[in-house]
C-alpha cells in the first residue's frame, strides 16, 4: 500500500535492464528442448555412425556430447534457483553463450570425428542431423543473435571446410551448398532475432500502457495520490480486516479552509501547487500502514489502521494523529515566491461502527468535518450518531427548497421604512417560505442553504421579479393615486448572485421586462461582498448606479469595518445593523458606532437608514444623533403584499 501512496511515484514502467533479464530468460527457457533434442538426435548420430566412424570416435564424441549437456543441464538448474532474479543477467547470458558454443563446436567437430572417408551415405546423413540441429536453434535462439551464430558458425563451418578439402565427387559443390545454407539459416536468424526483440518490446510497451491506465484510473493526476475509487476499496479491505481481527481504524476526512478563496484570487497555478505540497506532507508524515487519497477538489481522506482495540485509546491516538496533521498542514507553504498560511478542517470516523461499509464511514466523516467547518477553522471533530440526523434534515430542507418556486411556496412580505414624520419611503421585500408541513420558515433558516447550494440565484431572480411586479401592480392601481413621492422596494441580494458576471445584466433584464422605473428599486448588498473582488464590485456597482438603481449597503458595522472601500463605491445608503440600534441606548460602544456610522455617512454623503428599531427610546435616540429613516417593529412588522399596500394608503 504505502508505494500507491507516494508522490512521484507513478506506475510501474519497466527499465531496460529488466527487458534484458527477460531476455535471458527466454533463452535459458528453451534448453529443456534443446537437451532433448541433443540427446535423441546425437544418440541416432551415434548409433548410425557406430560402425561407419569407429566405436571409439563415436563413443567419445557422444561421452563429450553427454557431458557437455549434464553441465549445462546444472547451469540451468542453478538458474531456476538463482535470488538475484532481473539482476546480474550478464553473468547467467556469458555462461548460457559458453554453453552454446561448446554445443556448437561439438556438434561441428562431428566432420571429423564422425564423417567417414568414401562412405556418401553415412556423409550425407551427419549433413542431414547438423543441417536440422542448425535448423531449430534458430528458433530456440532466437532471444539472442549473438547465440544464434555462436551455435550455427562453429557447427558448419569445419563441416563447409572438410567438403571442400575431401576429394569426392561433388563434395565441394556440397561444401557450397551447404555455405549457402548457412548464410540462408543465419539471415533467418537474425530476422527470427529482430521479431522476438520486436515483439517483447510490444508487450512491454502495452504492459506499461495498461499499468499506467491502471494507475491513472485509481490515482488522481496531480498529486498522485490514490483516488476516492482505490480509496473506497481499500477501506473496505481494511473494514474486513479490522472485523476478523477485532481491530479499529478511522477514516480522517480532510478540507483545506479558505481553499477557494486562495484558487480564486492567486491563480489556480498557486492552487494546485498547494495541493500538491498538502499531498506531499500527508505522505510524508503518515505511518507505514497508513493510506492517503485526494478525494477531488481540496478534500483528503486518511485510513489510520490499527489502532488497537480498546475504543477509547483508539479514539485518543486518532485524534492525537489528526492534531499532528493539522498542525503539519498549518505550517506556512511557499508557493511561487509567496508565503500562504492555511488550516485544514478534519472530520473523523471511526470504523468499524455497527454494519457501515466504506462508503456509509466516509459519509461519516464528511459529516463530521462539516460539522468541524462550522466550529471555526483548523478544528478537529469525531462524527457522532445525531449529527447523522442534522445532516439528514438538512438534506431534506435542501431538497424540499429546490421544489418550492414550483409549488408556488414563496412569499414576498414588506416590512415599511418611515422617514422621521412618519411617512413611508419605501419597504423591504423579506421571503417568507409556507412550507407544507413546518408551517413558515425563517429566511435565516433557508437562505444560507439555498445560498450553499446555488438555489438563491433563481430565488433571487424570483424576489427581484416579484418585487417588481408588486410595485407596478400598486403604482397602477386606482387607489394609488396621490401617493408621492412612490415608496421604493430594498430587495436583498445574496453573495453568490452578486459575484455572477453578467450579475448587472440579469438585474437590468428582470427590470425592464417587468416595466418598472429603475429609480423604484433598490438592492441591498452586504460589506463582505463588496470587498471580495473590490475591482469587479465598483464595476458592477457603476453600471448599476448609472442605470437608476438605489444602492444600499445592509448590516453596516458587522462586516469588514474597513470603510476605505466606501469612497471609492457608488452607494445612496449605508443600513446600520440591528445589533447597534438595540444597544445603543443602554451600552456605550453601540452608541458610539452608531453615532460614528452617522456621522461618516454624512461626511460622505450617504443616505442613513437604522433597521429593527423596537422601542421609543431607541427612536430617540437615532433621531437625536441624525439617523431621519427607520426600519423595524416600532412601526410595523413585514406584512404580506395586500396589508402592506393598505398600510401605504392609510399613511398617505
Ligand atoms: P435582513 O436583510 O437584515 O432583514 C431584516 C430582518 O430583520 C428581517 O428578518 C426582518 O423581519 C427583521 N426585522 C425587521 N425589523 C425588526 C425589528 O424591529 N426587530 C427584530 N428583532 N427584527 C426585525 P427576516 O425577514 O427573518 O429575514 C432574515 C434575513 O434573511 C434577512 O436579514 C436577509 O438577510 C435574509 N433574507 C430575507 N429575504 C431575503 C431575500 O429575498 N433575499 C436574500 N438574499 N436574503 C433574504
Ligand atoms: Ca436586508
Ligand atoms: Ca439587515
Amino acid at each position: 500500500m504505502s508505494d500507491m501512496n507516494t508522490p512521484g511515484f507513478g506506475p510501474v514502467v519497466r527499465d531496460t535492464a529488466s527487458i534484458y533479464a527477460d531476455r535471458v530468460d527466454q533463452l535459458y527457457a528453451s534448453l529443456p528442448l534443446t537437451f532433448v533434442a541433443i540427446a535423441i538426435n546425437g544418440a541416432i548420430l551415434s548409433a548410425v555412425m557406430w560402425n561407419a566412424a569407429g566405436h571409439f570416435n563415436v563413443s567419445l564424441w557422444f561421452g563429450l556430447q553427454m557431458a557437455l549437456t549434464l553441465l549445462r543441464f546444472g547451469v540451468y538448474q542453478a538458474y531456476r534457483r538463482r535470488s538475484d532474479s532481473g539482476r546480474d543477467s550478464n553473468r547467467w547470458l556469458s555462461l548460457f553463450l559458453a554453453g552454446v558454443l561448446g554445443s556448437g563446436v561439438l556438434w561441428g567437430s562431428s566432420a571429423w570425428l564422425l564423417f567417414p572417408g568414401n562412405d556418401p551415405a553415412h556423409q550425407l546423413f551427419v549433413m542431414f542431423v547438423l543441417a536440422g540441429m542448425a535448423a531449430g536453434a534458430i528458433t530456440t535462439l532466437s532471444a539472442s543473435f549473438v547465440a544464434t551464430l555462436s551455435f550455427l558458425l562453429p557447427a558448419l563451418v569445419p563441416m563447409i571446410f572438410t567438403l571442400f578439402r575431401a576429394d569426392a565427387p561433388f563434395s565441394a559443390t556440397m561444401g557450397l551448398m551447404l555455405a549457402l545454407f548457412l548464410v540462408m539459416i543465419a539471415t533467418s536468424g537474425w530476422r527470427n532475432n529482430r521479431l522476438t526483440v520486436e515483439s517483447l518490446r510490444r508487450r512491454y510497451e502495452r504492459e506499461a500502457a495498461e499499468a499506467a491506465i491502471e494507475f491513472q484510473s485509481c490515482h488522481d493526476s496531480l498529486t498522485e495520490l490514490p483516488n476516492r475509487r482505490l480509496l473506497v476499496d481499500c477501506l473496505d479491505q481494511e473494514i474486513s480486516r479490522c472485523r476478523r481481527h477485532h481491530h479499529l481504524a478511522a477514516v480522517l476526512f480532510i478540507d483545506i479552509d479558505r481553499f477557494k478563496t486562495i484558487n480564486d484570487s492567486l491563480s489556480h497555478t498557486v492552487g494546485d501547487a498547494l495541493l500538491h505540497e498538502v499531498a506531499v506532507r500527508l505522505k510524508r508524515n503518515l505511518r507505514e500502514e497508513d493510506t492517503a487519497a485526494r478525494l477531488g477538489g481540496d478534500e483528503f481522506a486518511v485510513i489510520l489502521s490499527q489502532l488497537g482495540n480498546d475504543e477509547i485509546l483508539a479514539a485518543r491516538k486518532t485524534r492525537r494523529l489528526a492534531e499532528k496533521i493539522g498542525n503539519i498542514l498549518a505550517e506556512p507553504y511557499e508557493v511561487n515566491g509567496q508565503v500562504l498560511h492555511v488550516t485544514a478542517s478534519i472530520g473523523i470516523a471511526m470504523c468499524p461502527l455497527d454494519g457501515a461499509d466504506a462508503d456509509e464511514t466516509l459519509k461519516q466523516s464528511d459529516i463530521a468535518m462539516y460539522r468541524a467547518k462550522q466550529i471555526g477553522r483548523g478544528s478537529i471533530q469525531f462524527f457522532l450518531p445525531d449529527m447523522q440526523q442534522t445532516t439528514q434534515q438538512r438534506l431534506t430542507l435542501e431538497n424540499e427548497l429546490r421544489h418550492a418556486l414550483e409549488r408556488d411556496e414563496m412569499e414576498l412580505y414588506f416590512q415599511p421604512q418611515l422617514d422621521a414624520d412618519g411617512r413611508v419611503l419605501g419597504a423591504e421585500a423579506l421571503l417568507r417560505w409556507h412550507h407544507p408541513e413546518r408551517g413558515m420558515v425563517s429566511p435565516a433558516e433557508f437562505i444560507p442553504v439555498a445560498e450553499e447550494t446555488g438555489i438563491i440565484l433563481p430565488l433571487g431572480e424570483w424576489v427581484l421579479a416579484s418585487a417588481c411586479a408588486r410595485l407596478k401592480a400598486w403604482m397602477e392601481s386606482e387607489q394609488a393615486g396621490g401617493i408621492a413621492p412612490f415608496p421604493y422596494i430594498a430587495v436583498n441580494v445574496s453573495p453568490r448572485q452578486f459575484r455572477q458576471q453578467d450579475f448587472f445584466q440579469r438585474v437590468q433584464h428582470i427590470i425592464r421586462q417587468a416595466g418598472v422605473d429603475p429609480a423604484y428599486i433598490e438592492l441591498e448588498l452586504t460589506e463582505g461582498m463588496l470587498i471580495e473582488n473590490i475591482d469587479d464590485t465598483a464595476y458592477k456597482m457603476e453600471r448599476l448606479f448609472d442605470l437608476g438603481i438605489r444602492l444600499s449597503i445592509d448590516d453596516f458595522g458587522t462586516g469588514y469595518s474597513s470603510l476605505s472601500y466606501l469612497t471609492r463605491l457608488h452607494l445612496d445608503r449605508i443600513k446600520i445593523d440591528q445589533s447597534f440600534v438595540r444597544n445603543a441606548p443602554g451600552d456605550a460602544s453601540s452608541a458610539t458606532i452608531v453615532q460614528t456610522i452617522i456621522i461618516m455617512a454624512q461626511h460622505l454623503g450617504l443616505e442613513v437608514i437604522a433597521e429593527g428599531v423596537e422601542t421609543e427610546a431607541e427612536l430617540a435616540f437615532l433621531r437625536d444623533k441624525g439617523c431621519l429613516a427607520y426600519q423595524g417593529f416600532y412601526f410595523s412588522k413585514p406584512l404580506p403584499s395586500e396589508e402592506f399596500f393598505r398600510y401605504l394608503l392609510s399613511r398617505r
